[in-house]
């Protein structure tokens, strides 16, 4: 067996066959520790238990170095392709882990990070965040700037070697166990639309920050209102070009298609697989067509991910990653609802709790990340070139 330092560095000679090789050496790694790994199979249901348990298991990950595959040294990664971080993120699944928490983080506003933040403030930053010593959140949308992005209001003024940030977010996901944020402001006029858009990485105790969580349908508070009171972001904290927010959006956004989609796809893998355990009665038919739409996801996530890894831009491909994400998992708990409606809705043991939340939670798989009417018209219009709507 290789350790993880061995395979990063074969990876940069020969990506392939390396793959294979990180699969069954991480698999066997598995199987090494599981003793040590059994603490984290079932989570708390608190979402402070939940984020210690998680961050406890990524730092495991990390010093073994499984965590650091696929990052550059300069944020302390041991190099090669980041495809190999999409192998760790599906064999934990596989083995019924849950994903660390901030995998989903990390391949959704780490690989930005990476790429605008000043090379001093990502050496700092994402090791901490794969250290699992830190959590970060995404705040972009605003009420009433959803879908239509390019129309946000948080305003941050030029204040010489600093910005002055003054506006509301909405729906910012684990807001409130943040340390730092990754936030949309317009640098330009009200009218520049998606050309005065900058992106800023901000501390969240930064004064004048105000977190109000909001309760989702599952019953948590898993997500928050933000509301910023001349709140002073130093410009060192620039992500990119001023002006070049929308640029970086849609590069979070792409990762947020492709690799997150692909963690959602190894996760429904195993659940498909715990719904058959529970619901030995359920029709084929049903287990056939979820099977079919998690192999279909699987099958374009990995065309994503590969572009993402090679370094090409994907533009707009990964619209359908997410449409087809949202159909998959809507219809796999769809399938649980009517195969097992007793546990999903009434029993109250934890297996049944997880179900039900599931459920509620995959109700929000057509919206986060960009709603699913929005990736028809994107597919519509720009990958299919029919006619735009009036
Ligand atoms: C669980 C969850 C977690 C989230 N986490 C975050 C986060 O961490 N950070 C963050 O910034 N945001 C987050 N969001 C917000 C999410 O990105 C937005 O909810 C999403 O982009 C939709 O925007 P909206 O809510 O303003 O709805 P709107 O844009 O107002 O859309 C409402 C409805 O109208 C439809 N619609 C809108 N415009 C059109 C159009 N042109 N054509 C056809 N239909 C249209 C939409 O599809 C939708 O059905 C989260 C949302 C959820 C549900």
């Amino acid at each position: 067996m290789m350790n993880s330092l061995a395979i990063s560095a074969a990876a940069e000679a020969n990506p392939s066959s390396t793959i294979d090789q990180l699969r069954s050496d991480f698999r066997q790694w598995l199987t090494d520790n599981a003793d040590e790994l059994e603490r984290f199979r079932s989570l708390p249901t608190d979402m402070e238990g939940i984020f210690a348990t998680l961050s406890a298991m990524q730092r495991v990950m990390y010093d073994a170095g499984w965590i650091r595959l696929g990052w550059s040294a300069n944020v302390e990664g041991l190099g090669g392709p980041p495809a190999l971080r999409a192998v760790v993120s599906e064999e934990l699944a596989e083995a019924g882990y849950p994903p660390p928490f901030s995998f989903a983080v990390q391949e959704v506003l780490g690989p930005a990070i990476e790429r605008y933040a000043p090379a001093e403030l990502s050496a700092e930053v994402l090791p901490r965040l794969l250290r699992g010593e830190e959590a970060w959140c995404q705040g972009f949308s605003e009420p009433g700037s959803g879908s239509d992005l390019g129309s946000l209001r948080t305003k941050a003024i030029d204040a010489g070697d600093h910005w002055i940030v003054n506006g509301e977010k909405i729906w910012t996901s684990w807001a409130q166990n943040a340390d730092r944020c990754v936030l949309l402001v317009r640098t330009g006029t009200p009218d520049s639309a998606h050309r005065g858009i900058t992106a800023l990485f901000v501390d969240m105790d930064t004064p004048g920050i105000e977190i109000s969580p909001l309760t989702a349908i599952t019953g948590e508070q898993d997500f928050s209102s933000l509301f910023f009171k001349d709140v002073k972001v130093p410009k060192t904290r620039t992500l990119g070009e001023v002006g070049g927010g929308w640029e970086f959006s849609m590069f979070v956004l792409s990762c947020e298609r492709g690799a997150a989609a692909w963690q959602r796809q190894a996760w429904m893998r195993w659940r498909l697989r715990r719904l058959v355990a529970d619901a030995p009665h359920i029709a084929d038919a049903r287990v056939g067509e979820a099977f079919e739409l998690i192999s279909a996801l699987r099958l374009l996530s990995r065309r994503t991910l590969r572009s993402l890894s090679n370094g090409e831009t994907v533009g707009v491909l990964p619209s359908f990653d997410k449409y087809l994400m949202s159909t998959a998992e809507k219809f796999l708990f769809d399938s649980a609802l009517a195969a097992i409606p007793e546990r999903v809705l009434a029993a109250s043991d934890r297996e049944a709790d997880d179900w039900r939340h599931d459920y509620l939670y995959s109700r929000a798989s057509s919206i986060y990340g960009g709603a699913k009417e929005i990736q028809r018209n994107i597919i519509a219009e720009r990958i299919l070139g029919l006619p735009r709507e009036k």
